[in-house]
């Protein structure tokens, strides 16, 4: 019998500074691409992780405790509290959009859930505020 698909998510929370600033530009430029963003400032992040995979005989598409962990060590550990902007390896190459902080989590994660085939990673959404969210599916245009 074909197993139900199901997607399960973890959400985790974090805080961090950063300024969105693009050293190719001029001051004014960046001021007018960014607003109030090229400012440094901060905000009480929050980001989700969806894994989606077949129900297997034990109940679960992956153990949620596992997922949590991965989150926390590869992601939390290193951005919680911290300025995105030059704090974090992993960032230090992009701007810290919210666009560019989901690849780049996702890129962090990917290979630690390959482990964990055949449930694959299928979202990460990073949340800026509880009113602006962006999403990545591991696509590009
Ligand atoms: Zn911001």
């Amino acid at each position: 019998m074909p197993q139900p698909l199901v997607e399960i998510t973890r959400r985790e929370v974090f805080s961090a500074a950063h300024r969105l600033h693009d050293p190719r530009l001029s001051d004014e430029e960046n001021r007018r691409l960014y607003g109030m963003c090229n400012t440094e400032h901060g905000h009480n992040y929050a980001f989700e992780v969806t894994v989606r995979g077949g129900v297997s005989a034990s109940g679960m598409v992956m153990d949620l405790n596992q997922l949590m962990l991965i989150l926390r060590e590869e992601i939390v550990s290193h951005v919680d509290h911290k300025h995105l902007n030059r704090d974090v390896a992993f960032l230090r190459e992009v701007i810290p959009t919210a666009e560019n902080v989901a690849v780049a989590f996702w890129n962090r994660i990917e290979a630690r859930l390959r482990a964990f085939e055949p449930c694959q990673l299928h979202r990460v959404r990073v949340y800026e505020s509880r009113e602006n969210f962006v999403d990545y599916h591991g696509q590009s245009a």
